[in-house]
């Protein structure tokens, strides 16, 4: 199978002032296509030529692991993003965070802290199981919790390529200003699809 890079679902520009333009240039246009690119050299002539995306990131190590996971993660991370995003999630994942975190408030605390706190390059991850349970996820480089089992519902991109541009060094500022476009009525239903 050949992938390609997915459509954007707003214009590179439509995320400012959270993220510029230039950042979309780079971390879309440039990183991501080159993660899709190796992917689809690696593949080729391995088991995994044929497999879904999926497939590959549960089943794969090494640099095929690597480069289809980014592909997966930033499919997964751009598509959950919204100019009219931000605010706080409504309905049953509301009530699903405020039974596992406490709070809203306390929920984006942690996850904000969970970011701020990965030591180099890597992701951070909301994620449930088949019963709704969340938990928060940190993982390095490309980790993705779909290789250890767990589903993913957000994920926040905490390599410098996805802020060096409009925060340079300052990590947190960029995790401030993710929480004005993320796009909750999107990761509510990816929700209430798996828990029912
Ligand atoms: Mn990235």
């Amino acid at each position: 199978m050949s992938f390609k890079l997915p459509d954007l679902p707003y214009r590179q520009n439509e995320l400012e002032p959270a993220i510029s333009e230039r950042t979309i240039q780079f971390h879309y246009g440039k990183h991501h296509q080159t993660y899709v690119n190796k992917t689809n050299d690696l593949i080729k002539g391995t088991e995994f030529e044929n497999a879904s995306l999926e497939t590959i990131v549960k089943e794969s190590e090494g640099s095929i692991f690597n480069n289809a996971a980014q592909v997966w993660n930033h499919n997964f991370y751009f598509g959950s993003l919204s100019p009219k995003g931000g605010g706080e999630p409504g309905n049953k994942i509301a009530r699903a965070i405020e039974r596992d975190f406490d709070s809203f408030t306390n929920f984006r605390e942690e996850f904000s802290k969970a970011g701020a706190t990965l030591f180099g390059s890597g992701w951070v991850w909301l994620v449930t199981d088949q019963a709704g349970a969340l938990d928060i996820v940190q993982e390095s480089n490309a980790g993705n919790p779909l290789h250890s089992g767990k589903i993913p519902l957000m994920t926040m991109d905490v390599w410098e390529h996805a802020y060096y541009l409009d925060y340079q060094n300052k990590r947190p500022d960029h995790i401030d200003a993710f929480w004005k476009i993320i796009n909750w009525p999107l990761i509510g239903e990816r929700y209430s699809e798996i828990t029912g």
